[in-house]
């Protein structure tokens, strides 16, 4: 149990300024009452001025921690003193002044999270982001997958009016700039809209985003070939910035992809981070040792090649993804129009039996609805399920018919459950491996988006940590924490160090537990006790506060001077 000794009312932001003594164990008592006493006598016996203008050596003192510091090392106990946002001492503390004294209890003190694969454009209508705090995380980085705000500097701009609790950084996302300067056509840049697209990712780099972001299985990311986004990743790499790529298969094309991939790096000189890193595909399953190879031997080339990883079984995507990328050229009106021609509608048809034995399914009942607008009923349901529902049979034909309905009635939220716990395991298990949840902002109501929103931190650190051991707490916190702060140059977070911000995680590692499922995804994770932003409590003993501490992240293209910048090709 966390005890928190607040000199105000519990929550209140405005804490005046109040010496606290904490006393850790009893026997400490009269002697820190001792020096209660001793330090009155000596502050009277000074000008009695200094009372009135001087303020405790800490805002924030967290004492009784058992510290797990991000780096990997293993935990011990300390105390941690913070100041102006930032961590300014750790060691044995107790006896400090400070504004507010929280007692870990001999709870785990670990930095925050940091959740390097968000999709939080959303972040500014609910700007607590209590799903993502409620699970220990801090800092987000959105903008993946191909989607991102074309103007960085007005997206991260917005934290001036719209504070929100979390700290934020954003990609620039290809697919966004793609659809600016072509739309959603099937086909390669002329010249000069390359020329513009270089422009939007320019900018954005010197607004402050940490890196390019491709979604090479979206509309109209899919239409690029590897040329365009070298040509582009090169812009990246002049401003220090990283390439994060949904690749173009998790599946039947995996190992072609990850090729893919480091190739941009490779040729743009930049490092590179494999987003959800996973084997989409039963007939695949088992493979991950060849998928992770490629990604060692990258690295043994000296590329910086890392990956990101949720902890789920299932996946979550859109329905569309299902149907062939040509169908879905210049969006959704394009699409129907081909679905009306019968020859190109037998070819959709055709294709996706293809695409389902080629991942080694026998049907789409691994593919459940997580929203769809037309008719919530079928959230929950598995395609399956609701073809039989809506068409009396549950064939393959009759299921992508129903699939395709579904896309000309506007699409649906879907999750997939399409992967393997071994391979899961094996991908954590890499020293290279973040932990991210791939999660937008969510609030309570009646859509079932993927339980790793609420839950993926502490599944970690519960059901893959504590329960299968598959890799230790310390590593586990690492991969949360130092690793992504490292690979995405959040160079005074991650870790716990004096000068470091104030981002900090207090939970017990005994009931830490994610309790949101596929059925009731809306579930806060349990045994988180507190969550510090920038030396503030966002979170505390079970209650969010109202404190927006958070702060924008921005690439170091930011503080670049373009002329003396060189590309490292
Ligand atoms: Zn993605």
């Amino acid at each position: 149990m966390i005890c928190v000794c607040w000199p105000e009312s519990v929550g209140s932001l405005n804490w005046s300024f109040s010496v606290v003594f904490h006393t850790v164990k009893s026997s400490f008592r009269i002697f820190l009452f001792t020096c209660v006493v001793a330090g009155l006598f000596v502050s009277l016996h000074h000008a009695s001025s200094d009372i009135a203008t001087s303020s405790p050596r800490y805002s924030v003192l967290i004492v009784n921690a058992r510290i797990i510091d991000g780096s990997g090392n293993p935990w011990y106990r300390g105390d941690i003193g913070i100041k102006d946002g930032r961590i300014v001492d750790i060691g044995r503390l107790e006896r400090s002044e400070a504004g507010q004294v929280i007692d870990a209890g001999g709870q785990i003190v670990a930095p925050g999270f940091i959740d390097v694969h968000t999709h939080v454009e959303s972040i500014y209508s609910l700007p607590e982001a209590e799903n993502f705090v409620r699970m220990g995380v801090t800092s987000l980085v959105t903008g993946n997958c191909g989607t991102s705000a074309t103007d960085v500097g007005k997206f991260l701009g917005q934290m001036k009016q719209k504070p929100i609790a979390v700290n934020l950084a954003t990609l620039i996302a290809h697919g966004s700039v793609r659809r600016k300067v072509i739309g959603l056509d099937d086909r390669p840049p002329t010249p000069e809209e390359l020329k513009q697209m270089e422009d939007v990712v320019e900018q954005a780099m010197k607004d402050g985003a940490v890196g390019l972001s491709t979604g090479l299985i979206y509309v109209p990311g899919t239409y690029a070939k590897t040329d365009e986004i070298v040509d582009l990743a090169k812009v990246v790499s002049r401003y220090g910035g990283l390439y994060a790529t949904h690749m173009r298969s998790e599946e039947g094309k995996v190992a072609e992809a990850i090729k893919e991939s480091i190739q941009v790096g490779e040729q743009a000189g930049l490092p590179v981070e494999i987003s959800h890193f996973k084997i989409s595909s039963k007939r695949l399953w088992g493979q991950s040792p060849m998928t992770i190879g490629l990604v060692r031997e990258a690295r043994a080339r000296g590329l910086t090649v890392t990956v990101d990883q949720y902890a789920y079984t299932a996946s979550s995507t859109s329905l569309d993804s299902r149907l062939p990328t040509w169908l879905r050229a210049g969006g959704l009106e394009a699409g129907k129009k081909r679905l009306a021609d019968q020859t190109q509608r037998e070819r959709v048809v055709k294709e996706m039996k293809e695409e389902l034995k080629d991942r080694g399914f026998k049907d789409y009942s691994y593919a459940v609805v997580a929203s769809y607008e037309p008719d919530p009923s079928f959230n929950g349901k598995s395609i399956a399920e609701i073809t039989k529902q809506v068409r009396g049979k549950s064939d393959v034909k009759n299921q992508i018919d129903q699939i395709i309905a579904m896309y000309e009635a506007g699409g649906a939220g879907m999750v997939y459950h399409s992967m393997s716990e071994e391979d899961i395991g094996n991908i954590m298990r890499e020293p290279f491996t973040m932990i991210a949840s791939d999660s937008g902002v969510h609030q309570v109501d009646k859509s079932l988006p993927h339980p790793r929103g609420y839950g993926n931190n502490a599944r970690v650190l519960g059901h893959y940590v504590r329960d299968l051991k598959v890799i230790t707490l310390e590593d586990a916190i690492r991969k949360m924490t130092s690793l992504p702060a490292q690979t995405f140059g959040f160079h005074d977070r991650g870790l716990l160090r004096p000068g470091f911000a104030a981002d900090l995680v207090i939970f017990d590692e005994k009931t830490i537990n994610d309790l949101a499922t596929f059925e009731k995804p809306h579930q806060f994770a349990a045994g988180i006790s507190y969550v510090l932003v920038n030396g503030e409590a966002v979170y505390a003993n079970g209650a969010m506060t109202t404190a927006r501490p958070g702060m924008a992240l921005k690439g170091s293209g930011s503080s670049v001077q373009v002329a003396s910048v060189k590309s490292r090709n």
